[in-house]
Parts: structure tokens; sequence; C-alpha cells
């Protein structure tokens, strides 16, 4: 076999046998801030370059370095969104959101692009659950955008995760930070990688968040931005902290968090793990003050995350947390011969239809090679049919866990087999709560 081509590198094949995992993280996302008022935005997996530039930031590694930019056919530059803030803020913004009860609550499941070097837990399309909270400044917006975070991982089971917090301040108070970093780094700056070099000019502040392990080990010393917020946002961070203690959400605060990309203002955090190696960061987000102003609409704080499924799945994958199964086929029926075939065809298309997981044989095959598939897709129960179920219009429903067998009546047989479902759970509830043998708890529904 010569394969013509594989995928990409940094992509990745979700097959059939796994994808009710990212089925279970999706919905228990979408669900769990649907709880907290949250509602879902699709926006294009592309978007004009200059959407990222302004909205992430010029000084970001995400647009220096990692864009999927091109041109298209008309000459336009073309980026595949790197992260969902900048085209949610669009969205806001383009459909008049700014106008509707503030604040708006936005969440998102879509995949990203970026161009990195591959490895665990960091690819190149890579899929974020997000939200986004427009039209508050208040620090209760902080810790209900945190507390939702925390309590997908606390729904999911998940142990360990460290909720990382610190403040970066307001563009007032930074500037007095980056005259000290600027100091502090012009001393060093020889050893600094180039991209840095540039950053010390534009955003000496992006150079705490350069992965080279060099600058790394020069920015260890660098002065904190925490000991240079103003009043106000030195007030806004104890209020958050405050409610996030009322709250009973444990955190630390790292004052080295400064967030990857240029929009934040204020509070900044990451949940950590250290149980997926390197890139440990699962959830990353913080308020981000400037932004919608910074793309031409009216002034409005907001504040949002992105959580990395992908990083999730592997981080439940180590903790051993087992994701809930999907419900197997309900029933296959075998047919003998084309008419049953036909007469098959036609009652699983009922079965369906009624909600039941219904399967029958579309492959020609002989009954003994049908019983053997029946057991390969796990089905719960089988009936074959032939001529002569047809003709007496009833036949066998076999229990594949124990070869139990049971009269099943053809006609009407989507109820039938409805009924004789719930009979059989309720027995077993009955069973298993220790109800008397006779006391039929069907009756109660
Ligand atoms: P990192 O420091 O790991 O590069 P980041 O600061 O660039 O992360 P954000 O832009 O804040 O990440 O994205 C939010 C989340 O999206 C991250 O916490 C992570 O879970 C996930 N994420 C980011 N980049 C990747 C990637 N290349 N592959 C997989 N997941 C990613
Ligand atoms: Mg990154």
């Amino acid at each position: 076999m010569a394969l013509l081509t594989k995928a990409i590198k940094g992509t990745q094949d979700i097959m059939p046998t796994e994808v009710y995992k990212n089925q279970f993280i999706e919905q228990t996302v979408l669900d769990i801030a649907g709880k907290f008022g949250f509602r879902e935005i699709r926006t294009p997996v592309f978007e004009h370059t200059e959407l990222f530039q302004r909205g992430v930031g010029d000084t970001t590694d995400v647009v220096q370095k990692e864009m999927y930019t091109f041109d298209d056919k008309g000459g336009r530059s073309i980026t595949l969104r790197p992260e969902g803030t900048a085209g949610a803020v669009r969205a806001f913004l383009e459909h008049g959101l700014f106008n509707e009860t503030l604040p708006q609550k936005l969440c998102y499941i879509l995949n990203c692009y970026r161009y990195e070097k591959p490895q665990a837990g960091r690819w190149r399309e890579f899929q974020q659950f997000g939200v986004e909270m427009l039209g508050t400044a208040s620090p209760a917006a902080d810790a209900e955008v945190i507390s939702l975070a925390n309590e997908i991982f606390a729904f999911l089971g998940v142990e360990g995760i460290e909720l990382q917090l610190n403040s970066i301040g307001c563009p007032e108070c930074r500037k007095k930070y980056h005259e000290a970093l600027k100091a502090y780094f012009e001393a060093k700056k020889e050893n600094l990688c180039p991209t840095c070099l540039e950053r010390l000019e534009k955003n000496p502040m992006r150079i705490l968040d350069c992965k080279s392990p060099i600058c790394k080990d020069i920015s260890k010393d660098a002065p904190v931005i925490i000991d240079y917020i103003c009043d106000e946002c030195s007030a806004h961070f104890e209020s958050v902290k405050k409610y996030l203690t009322a709250m009973n959400i444990d955190f630390t605060v790292n004052p080295k968090i400064v967030r990857g990309l240029d929009y934040y203002t204020r509070t900044v955090f990451e949940f950590v793990s250290t149980d997926i190696g390197a890139q440990g960061t699962v959830c990353g987000g913080g308020r981000y003050d400037g932004l919608v102003e910074e793309l031409g609409g009216p002034k409005t704080p907001a504040l949002g995350f992105g959580m990395g499924t992908g990083r999730l799945l592997m981080l439940l994958q180590s903790q051993g947390i087992e994701l809930p199964t999907p419900d197997s086929c309900d029933i296959y029926i075998a047919p003998m011969g084309e008419n049953a075939s036909v007469k098959a065809m036609a009652l699983v298309t009922d079965l369906r239809a009624a909600g039941v997981g219904a399967q029958t044989d579309v492959a020609g095959r002989s009954l003994k090679a049908q019983m053997k598939f029946a057991d390969k897709i796990d089905a719960k129960y089988t009936m074959v049919l032939g001529d002569d179920e047809i003709a007496s219009g009833s036949a066998k429903l076999k229990d594949m866990t124990n070869g139990e067998a049971f009269d099943i009546k053809l006609d009407e047989l989507a109820d039938e087999f409805m009924n004789f479902m719930l009979r059989r759970e309720t027995a077993a509830l009955g069973e298993s709560i220790g109800v008397a043998d006779g006391i039929d708890l069907t009756a109660l529904l």
C-alpha cells in the first residue's frame, strides 16, 4: 500500500473510537457555560490579517511567528484564527451587541491554527473552548469567569490543577513598570534572543513570556508588575481575591504571569497542571479592558479565557478519569433472505424514529457472520428474522449479555421493544434497591 499523503504535521485525526470523549467535553463545557448565562457564538475560521495584528498584538509570538497567513485569490491578506477572542469581539462590534443588555456573555468551541513546533500538548491545529464577558469592569465578573473554568475542572473530577493569578495593571501603571523592565533588560541585552531585543523597544513585558531558556533565565530576577500597579488596579485585584476566597476557589498569586497576548489588563490567570509535561497550562485568560476600543468600538471593559480541550483530555487521561461511553446498539436485527432483509430495514427505520439504536445487515452477510458483527458492535439485543417469524408475527429477542430469550411481537415493534426495555430497566432498578418480587415499579411511571 502506498499512501498518497498523510495528515499535516501538528494536526490530529480524532478517530470514531475516541471521538465520544471530545463530544462529552464539548457538551459539558457548553452546558456549564449555559448555566452561567453564556451563549454560543460561531465565527469564521479565517479573518482579515489586521484583526489579529491589532487584536492579538504585533509584539506577541502569535503574530510574529505563529500565524497561518496567506493571500487569497483576490489578493487579500487572510489569517487562519490563532485564537478566539479577536473574532468574537469583531462580531460583537459588527452586530452591535454593545447596544444590547450588558454584560454580553459569549462562548465558543473552535479550532485554532498556530505555526508552532509540534510536541506533546502543542499542535498546529488545536481546539479551544473560550468564553468572553463584555461590558463589565466589576471584579465580580473576573471571579465569575474564573469560577466557570474552575467548575469545569471540578465537574470532570480533575485534581491538583492550580489556579495562578496575577494583575498586570492598566496602561498607566504599566508605563512605570516598562521603564523599570527596560532598565533591567538593557543591562543584559547582549544575551537576549533577537525577538526579545525587538520587544525591549516595543513591549518589554513580552520578554517575560519568551520560551527561550536563556531569556527565561535572564527574566528570573526581573522586576514584577505587582510592585508597580496603581491604587485602583490594586483595589481591583484585592477585590477579585476576596470574591474567590468567598467562593472557595483556591489560588496562588504568581507575579510572573503576563500572558501571551498583548491586550490583557489587570487580572490574568492560568490553570496549570504538573501532570501533562511541559505544556501544563490548560486554561489561560484575563481581563482585556482596552481591546474593544482598539478594534474601533466603544469603551467596553471585558474579559475571558481560552481552554485547550486537547490538553484537558491529556489531563483527564493522565489522571485515569473515564468519560461515559455512548450507548452502543440497542438491537440488531439479523434477517435471513431478501424478503426478511426488506422487512428488517422497515423495522429498524421505525425503531430509530422512536429513538432506539437499531441496526440490521447492509452487507449481505450470512447469519453466522451477522451474529459475529452484532457481537463486535456490542448490540444489547439481537433478533433473528426469517420467513417463519414474519408469517407468525412474532420473533425471539436475545439478551446478548446472558443469552436469555424473550418473545416479542413484530407488529408495532418499536413500542413493544421500548416497553420491554423499560420493564427490564425498572426490574433491574427494583432489584438493586431491594423491591420485593411481584411489585411492579412500572406502575409508578
Ligand atoms: P502556551 O504558553 O502554552 O503557548 P498560550 O499562552 O499561547 O499558551 P493562549 O493563547 O492563552 O495560550 O491559549 C489558551 C489555551 O489554548 C492554552 O492554555 C492551551 O491550553 C491552548 N493552546 C494554546 N496553544 C496551543 C497549541 N499550540 N496546541 C494545543 N493547545 C494550545
Ligand atoms: Mg503559545
